[in-house]
């Protein structure tokens, strides 16, 4: 992959009216959150792939970002976060597995006080790291470290968002909820029906999980266990 360029002035009358009809598009079908559908018509999607693929930013789908993984689908991302935005808990600290392009990073950057986001393949993660930088994030805190763990140095968490699909839910990540809080998880096998689900800590000790959309996410893969 060639480096992405902060081609800023890419950002001119073209790309913000493809960003209108893909805003629209979303709100088509059935995004409602309007928070949600001003982030993303503001947040410059074609600066967080690699500028061959940076014309095809703004359609409604997932495009490679190198290394067998893909930035997420606008719809997607707009779901989770919707989803993430439900919860009731105030939201000051959220936790997101998958940092890949930055880009859903980028989206809770623009509504959550403190974003932190680990990502686990090196190559990904450094350019990530200086393209939110550059581009002025700094509430997010990106880190290079194995999601399956959480962030624990930093729990609990007011939400969590995992952009891999795991075959069932790292203990961890549930541990790390503070009470009341939501994890966006997607589950499910590889190539089998995978399903966006939403898990409340409802106590110390309950959980209650909502099955929401069908989806199609790359493995979330765990590091063998320490
Ligand atoms: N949120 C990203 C989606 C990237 S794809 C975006 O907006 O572009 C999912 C990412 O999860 C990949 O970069 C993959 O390397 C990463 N990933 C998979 N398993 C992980 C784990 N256990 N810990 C941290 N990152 C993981």
């Amino acid at each position: 992959m060639s480096e992405r360029k902060l081609d800023v002035q890419g950002i001119g009358m073209t790309s913000q009216r493809t960003r209108d009809r893909l805003v629209a598009a979303l709100r088509e079908r059935g995004i409602s959150n309007e928070k949600v559908l001003e982030v993303i018509r503001k947040t410059p999607r074609h600066l967080f792939v690699d500028e061959a693929l940076a014309s095809r930013s703004y359609e409604d789908v997932a495009l490679p970002i190198g290394h067998g993984q893909t930035i997420s689908q606008p719809f997607i991302v707009a779901r989770m976060t919707e989803l993430l935005l439900a919860s009731e808990r105030p939201l000051e600290k959220v936790l997101e597995v998958g940092t890949g392009s930055g880009y859903q990073a980028a989206i809770l950057g623009a509504l959550i006080p403190k974003v932190f986001t680990v990502e686990r393949i090196e190559a990904l993660f450094r350019p990530t790291r200086d393209l939110l930088w550059a581009l002025g994030y700094r509430t997010i805190r990106p880190s290079l470290s194995d999601g399956s763990w959480g962030l624990k140095h930093e729990a609990p968490f007011d939400a969590i968002i995992v952009t891999a699909a795991p075959e069932e839910v790292p203990p961890a990540l549930l541990e790390q909820l503070a009470v009341g809080a939501h994890l966006v998880i997607p589950t499910g096998k590889q190539g089998a029906m995978q399903f966006l689900q939403v898990i409340t800590r409802t106590t110390e000790s309950s959980y209650r999980t909502e099955t929401y959309d069908p989806v199609q996410f790359v493995p979330f893969v765990r590091q063998s266990t320490a």
